[in-house]
Order: C-alpha cells, then sequence, then structure tokens
C-alpha cells in the first residue's frame, strides 16, 4: 500500500523535499517530523508512509516511480496527442462498476436483436461505454472478427477512438445517439428477407457507418457552419459538410488503429469508399433523392438484393432510416407487449 501512495506522489513530481512533505501531509493529514524522517503520526485509515521512499525519488530524478508512471499514462497521451488539434479533451471516467452491472449489462446483449432496447439503461450499465460494448459484441455475434481476422486489440483501440471522438455535451449527437442507431442497424440487417444476402463485408460496413456516422459532430447544423463561415464548410464547399467530416474522420480513425492494415490494399479502399457513400447517405437534404429512387424502384418493380448496387442502396436507406427511429421504436414496442 505505500507503494502505491508513493507511486502517486510520484506522478505529481515534485521539486523539493518540502513539497514532497506538503504532498504528504495532504495525502495522509498527518504531522511531518524533519525532511528525511518518517511520519510521526496519521489519523484515520490512512497508510503509513516512508517518507525517505519520497525523498529518494525526488532527490534521484527520474528513477523508478516516475518512469512507470510515464508509461501507465503513454495510452492516454498518445489518445490525447491525436486528438489535440480538433481540441478536444478525453473523458476519463474513474469509476468501476462491480459484477453486478456487467452482469446485467450481458443480460441485455442477450436481447440485443430486439427493438424495444434501452440504450439509455445500457450506457449506464456499462459506465458510459455503450458503444464500445455494444460493438464489440455484434462484430463478434455477426463472425466479423472472425472472418476479417481482426485483431481484438485493434478493434478495441478503433472504437475507443470512435467513442471518444463523440462529444458528449451535445444532448442529441453524442454517443449515445451512435450506440443506438447502431443497435437498430443490428435489427435491420437481422431481418430475414435481407440477412440472407448480406456478406460479412455489408455488415461490418454496416455497424461501422452506423457507429461512425455522427462522428466528431460539433452539435450545431450545417446551415450554421456556412453562415459562420467554419472551415470545415469551406473544406467540403458547403455539400454534405458535416457528413464529409465524419467519413474522413472515421477513415482517419481506421487508418490510425491498424485495424484493416492487413487486408489487401484494394479492399481496404474498397471499404472506405463505401463506408463514405453510407455515412453521406446520412444527409436529411438527400431525402428526396432516396425517397425518389426507392418510389422508382417499387412502382418498377425491380429492386433485387441479388444486385450489389441495389443492395448498397438499401444499406444507404437503413442509415437514412435513423430519422424516423424514434417513432419505429415505439410502434415496435407496442407490437412486442400485444
Ligand atoms: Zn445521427
Amino acid at each position: 500500500m505505500s507503494c502505491l501512495m508513493v507511486e502517486r506522489c510520484g506522478a505529481t513530481s515534485f521539486d523539493s523535499p518540502d513539497q514532497n512533505a506538503l504532498c504528504v501531509r495532504m495525502l495522509g493529514n498527518a504531522r511531518v517530523r524533519g525532511q528525511a524522517g518518517l511520519l510521526s503520526e496519521r489519523r484515520g485509515s490512512y497508510p503509513v508512509i516512508d517518507f525517505r521512499l519520497l525523498n529518494t525519488t525526488a532527490h534521484s530524478g527520474e528513477i523508478g516511480t516516475r518512469k512507470r508512471v510515464k508509461r501507465l499514462l503513454s495510452f492516454q497521451r498518445y489518445f490525447h496527442a491525436s486528438r489535440l488539434l480538433r481540441g478536444i479533451v478525453p473523458q476519463t471516467c474513474l469509476h468501476l462498476l462491480d459484477e453486478d452491472y456487467l452482469g446485467q449489462a450481458r443480460h441485455m446483449l442477450s436481447k440485443v436483436g430486439r427493438w424495444n432496447f434501452d440504450i439509455f439503461l445500457f450506457d449506464r450499465l456499462t459506465n458510459g461505454n455503450s458503444l464500445v460494448t455494444l460493438l464489440c459484441h455484434l462484430f463478434n455475434l455477426h463472425g466479423l472478427i472472425h472472418h476479417f481476422q481482426l485483431d481484438m486489440v485493434k478493434l478495441h483501440r478503433f472504437l475507443v477512438m470512435i467513442q471518444e471522438d463523440y462529444h458528449s455535451q451535445n444532448p442529441y449527437h453524442n454517443a449515445v445517439h451512435a450506440a443506438d442507431v447502431t443497435q437498430a442497424m443490428h435489427c435491420y440487417l437481422k431481418e430475414p428477407k435481407l440477412a440472407r444476402f448480406l456478406t460479412p463485408l455489408d455488415i461490418m460496413l454496416g455497424l461501422t457507418a452506423a457507429a461512425a456516422h455522427d462522428v466528431d459532430h460539433p452539435g450545431v447544423n450545417q446551415p450554421f457552419l456556412i453562415k459562420t463561415k467554419h472551415h470545415l464548410a469551406s473544406l467540403y464547399q458547403n455539400i454534405s459538410v458535416l457528413e464529409n467530416h465524419h467519413w474522413r474522420s472515421t477513415v482517419g480513425m481506421l487508418r490510425e488503429s491498424g485495424l484493416l492494415a492487413h487486408l489487401p490494399v484494394d479492399m481496404i479502399q474498397d471499404i472506405e469508399q463505401q463506408l463514405g457513400s453510407l455515412i453521406l447517405a446520412t444527409d436529411i437534404s438527400r431525402q428526396n433523392e432516396f425517397l425518389t429512387r426507392m418510389k422508382t424502384h417499387l412502382d418498377n418493380r425491380d429492386l433485387s438484393l441479388e444486385d450489389a448496387d441495389h443492395k448498397h442502396f438499401i444499406l444507404q436507406i437503413l442509415q437514412h432510416l435513423q430519422f424516423l427511429l424514434p417513432q419505429r421504436r415505439h410502434e415496435s414496442l407496442f407490437c412486442e407487449t400485444r
């Protein structure tokens, strides 16, 4: 226990014994006798701290504890550095959940294919990690990890990057919304009439696009970005500004995580292009375009899911259907309780 306390002090890297003494007082609410002495008194349940160890660390500079602390912090620094340009401060949550909560989350996942899945409850049970937990489960459930020989560490890194790039202060366009849309996408993909035509690639594209479709959303819409001459608006020439940004960000994180690095180059390019097409399909201003094409297909009775273009069009429609999600969930809830 005393080692643990010493490491914490090491992380704050005090330069002088006086500062170290102050640190010990703050930690242990104790009275310190002399610079190199032992703690003489302590109150409450605080552990005994060997003050000589602190002094050794302070005088010997980088020896031992500070280096170990640096190594422990390296992942966080890595994530932080990669997002520094976008000005995003990673939100770290230190609350650990006990097995009861995780058990309930696991139980909820056994019913992940239901329309009445409560994503807000799931987010609480997973301690705000609903998107990562859900995606890991769905990738496994659909056999994508095995099929694409995905590295679990890289997959987890990619999903954490996506989740962290959502702005938690957004009341709507946050990671819970992304998890909600992804869970709905899973419900659509398992519809028997569609499911038998889907390849593992279709499923991976559908789930990934759903998870990342609003990533790094600033919480304001395209007209606002255009009127305020935001750099994203000029970068994408006022066309599908946000959607282009979501797509480019997703591709950046895919490459940064190295998740697909083991696949052939032409396959990676195809995945990135198709992800773009699906994420751009979430642009609400394109609604008439999709409705008109769908109506034409229905009038001509020529929609065939064996045709790759038609199947991709249906995946685009599914991405677009998130705008009907609250209504769809309400109706499904009604159906399932009858
Ligand atoms: Zn959305």
